[in-house]
């Protein structure tokens, strides 16, 4: 486990180039290579979890997640005050969430008093039955209408985990006030699963945007709004934000990160398009996924496994087939 204060590069990543190193009050920042690829960046998985704190007691968290052969992060943003812990997304289970919640006690004696579901897929939310029982879990009524399902499904299956169902929901936008610190729960617009929440930091400008942003991770829709994900991307854009978080993918200094939600934005678009080229072509979904390319993201990771999904998204949607709700997992 590492952490590292990130506060410094705050102030120096707006006005530091990323491609090239660069001194400044002898201060090296150090090229980034850009890939949701932990190995390529250089790292091992003894350098996880890796905690940044990201202003004055606020975290992200990220850990290795195995998916197939990739492994590629996962990640959560914690946000400490004098009146508790506010969580905004778990692990992916039991274990790993345990490991989060200890590392938080390393930092701070203060109990975890919220848990924000901000995405309600499982490599999100299946370790929440580890935070401890008197918090207040908030979610956008559509995931927690999918956790409440999935809870009820449990209860013949007596070797997972339970799930933690929500007790607070968020419509649109709560504001929290929290040991002084005001944070935002906003709900920007269908993108990822539906139910899609993002946790802004209005005094530090930053946004945690969960799966809404999966930084240079291919771009996986299999409950996704494809082109209304475009559209929340846009509205996150134009928010006064320093930092955009993102839920997979590296946590970089806010330039990168700003530079890299657009190349997200760009991504979503390209595969949008590109599934929509094949579908005037009159190619069935199977066609399509055989036929598609993605051009510059054919490298990104799990490009092998999300391609498909993503074709079979988009199909829905210009079929006009696509639920009413983020249902499906
Ligand atoms: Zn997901």
């Amino acid at each position: 486990m590492r952490i590292i204060a990130l506060m410094l590069t705050l102030v120096l990543g707006a006005c530091a180039p990323a491609t090239e190193d660069v001194v400044q009050n002898d201060v090296v920042t150090q090229e980034v290579v850009r890939t949701g690829d932990p190995y390529a960046r250089g790292y091992t998985d003894e350098d996880f979890p890796r905690i940044q704190e990201l202003a004055e007691g606020v975290y992200s968290y990220e850990q290795l997640r195995p998916a197939g052969e990739e492994k590629f992060t996962t990640v959560s943003m914690f946000v400490v005050t004098s009146e508790g812990v506010l969580v905004a997304d778990g692990q992916g289970n039991v274990i790993e969430t345990q490991r989060m919640i200890d590392e938080i006690a390393k930092i701070t004696d203060q109990p975890i008093t919220h848990v924000i579901v901000c995405s309600d897929h499982g490599d999100h939310t299946a370790g929440n039955s580890a935070f401890p029982e008197a918090i207040t879990v908030w979610a956008h009524p559509t995931s927690a209408e999918v956790l409440e399902r999935n809870a009820n499904q449990m209860n013949s299956d007596s070797e997972a985990a339970p799930v933690l169902v929500p007790n607070a929901l968020v419509e649109e936008t709560e504001v929290l006030s929290l040991g002084g610190k005001e944070i935002q729960l906003r709900f920007l617009g269908r993108a990822h699963t539906g139910g899609d929440l993002s946790v802004y930091l209005p005094e530090e400008k930053i946004l945690f945007m969960s799966e809404a942003y999966l930084n240079r991770i291919f771009p996986a829709m299999r409950s996704a709004y494809p082109s209304e994900w475009v559209a929340m991307i846009e509205k996150a854009q134009a928010m006064d934000v320093d930092m955009y978080v993102p839920g997979h993918g590296f946590v970089e200094s806010p330039q990168i990160l700003k530079e890299e939600l657009e190349t997200y934005r760009q991504a979503l678009v390209q595969v949008i398009e590109e599934a929509k080229r094949l579908h005037a072509l009159g190619l069935n979904a199977e066609e399509a996924i055989e036929q598609a390319q993605f051009g510059d993201l054919e490298t990104w990771s799990l490009r092998s496994s999300q391609g498909s999904r993503a074709i079979q998204r988009v199909f829905l949607e210009l079929n006009g087939e696509l639920p009413g709700s983020g249902q499906e997992n």
